[in-house]
């Protein structure tokens, strides 16, 4: 998402960075063009002019801050001003008071509000509550049956919903089931439309007046654009929105949406969709993604992500492996499979700073074959020769390939991968992310 965005704006200030003092024209000059990466991003036009008037305001009006350059004080502000305009700080789900928390969620047909009731289920069961399913989407025919699969792939227990049934009367049944099931968090999965229309508002106004529940959460569909911002806006006069769900935000490379729906519809995002998989559903946070369209990169999301895959603690370990040379070729296994546990190597890559840079990540897909194939190489190996690779000569190396089903080029070329990317992670470890290490690091995991 943003990439578009991001290179223009970097574009604008790389070209700021050539004065030594800013002037009214030069802050000018790139505001406009700051102007006109939004609106190429598809961001609502009002936004994009009272965004516009908001940074000049504070550009020209001075805030001098001596530590920084005045180029860095326009980005600066751009940053700050976007953080803004998505709402400034991360806007929690609200599980406040007594249980059973009842969630409900709508949006029209095909955004994603199935899918994400389930990636939902699947976040809030890792936190350690227990969500229970409710299909009440009668409208699209297998709505149900999609939502009852989810279920069972999280094991999350799905209230057994009757087609036939009113959508309202569904819903207040299913409150029993989930007692029955001792059940903390209750998640709607009302009908959708193709188009906003009254016959679908006033079911949905049926089902919220009558049971109250605490998050009503649109999911809107990123790549729709102006449009996601629109139907917001229409959900919210109907039904009083808590919060936004945006989906499939890593396929919109404008990103619009997302800049735009908290200003015109005052409903904050709380979570983004980022993949068709499970558990690609994140919280939004409006400072990192503010840092990542300027190409700072997003080093908290990283490592929130890296904690849920995998155990905190064993992360702090291997972090501080990382950081010396006490990084084994047992560590190297182990971080490939965090690596096929967190998806795509695109995904990871793209939130280390200066990684918006490099062209070519969405080829980077970790090959499944290609770390099967790595983790025999490992496994074939004695503990010894894992602990330290220096030991592995000629006689071993044939050994291992035999033992593995491998060629001998195949352990070398592994060996080689293995001592460049012990090398980078020192140096990622001590957070300096810089291209020329990711490059690296990409051609180690190949
Ligand atoms: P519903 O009609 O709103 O219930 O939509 P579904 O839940 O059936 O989703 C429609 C399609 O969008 C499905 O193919 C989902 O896999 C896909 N989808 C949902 N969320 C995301 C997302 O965050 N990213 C991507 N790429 N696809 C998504």
């Amino acid at each position: 998402m943003f990439d578009n965005l991001s290179d223009r704006l970097a574009l604008t200030f790389k070209k700021l960075k050539g004065h030594g003092k800013l002037s009214e024209s030069n802050i000018s000059e790139a505001l406009r063009e700051v102007r006109l990466a939004l609106l190429e991003a598809d961001v609502n036009y009002k936004v994009a002019k009272q965004f516009i008037a908001k940074i000049k305001d504070r550009a020209v009006g001075q805030e001098v801050m001596k530590s920084l350059t005045p180029a860095q004080q326009v980005i600066k502000i751009v940053r700050d001003e976007l953080c803004e305009l998505m709402g400034g700080e991360a806007e929690p789900l609200n599980l406040g008071g007594k249980a059973p928390h009842l969630f409900m969620m709508v949006g029209l047909q095909g955004s994603g509000k199935t899918t994400t009731s389930g990636k939902l289920a699947l976040m809030l069961k890792r936190q350690g509550r227990n969500p229970y399913l409710v299909p009440a989407d009668t409208q699209r025919p297998a709505a149900i049956e999609q939502l009852k699969k989810l279920g069972a792939q999280i094991q999350v227990p799905v209230f057994d919903s009757d087609p036939a049934q009113d959508p309202v009367d569904i819903c207040i049944q299913s409150l029993a089931g989930a007692s029955r099931a001792g059940c903390d968090v209750i998640i709607l999965d009302t009908a959708g439309r193709l188009h906003v229309d009254l016959e679908l508002m006033a079911q949905l106004e049926r089902i919220h007046s009558r049971l109250h529940p605490q998050e009503v959460l649109l999911v809107a569909d990123a790549m729709t654009g102006q449009d996601a911002v629109n139907v917001a806006q229409a959900f919210h006069e109907q039904l009083g929105l808590t919060g936004v769900v945006l989906t499939k935000v890593e396929g919109d490379a404008r990103g619009g949406a997302a800049l735009s729906i908290r200003a015109v519809s005052q409903v904050p995002i709380k979570l983004v969709g980022v993949g068709e998989k499970l558990d690609a559903l994140e919280p939004f946070h409006p400072d990192r993604l503010a840092g990542r369209i300027l190409g700072m990169g997003d080093v908290l999301t990283l490592v929130e992500k890296a904690g849920e895959a995998f155990e905190a603690e064993k992360a702090e370990a291997m972090a501080k492996k990382m950081a010396t040379d006490g990084f084994t070729l047992e560590d190297f296994k182990e971080q490939l499979q965090q690596i096929k546990k967190m998806g795509s190597l695109e995904g990871l890559l793209s939130m280390l700073p200066g990684a918006g840079k490099l062209k070519g990540l969405k080829d980077m897909q970790p090959d499944e074959k290609e770390l099967k194939r790595t983790e025999a190489i490992i496994d074939s190996m004695t503990p010894a020769e894992r602990d330290n690779h220096q030991i592995i000569n000629a006689s071993r190396r044939k050994r291992i390939a035999r033992g593995s089903g491998t060629s001998v080029s195949e352990v070398n070329r592994l060996l080689k991968n293995f001592t460049q990317a012990r090398k980078m992670m020192k140096g990622m470890a001590k957070m300096g992310g810089k291209k020329k290490q990711l490059a690296r690091l990409m051609g180690a995991m190949r």
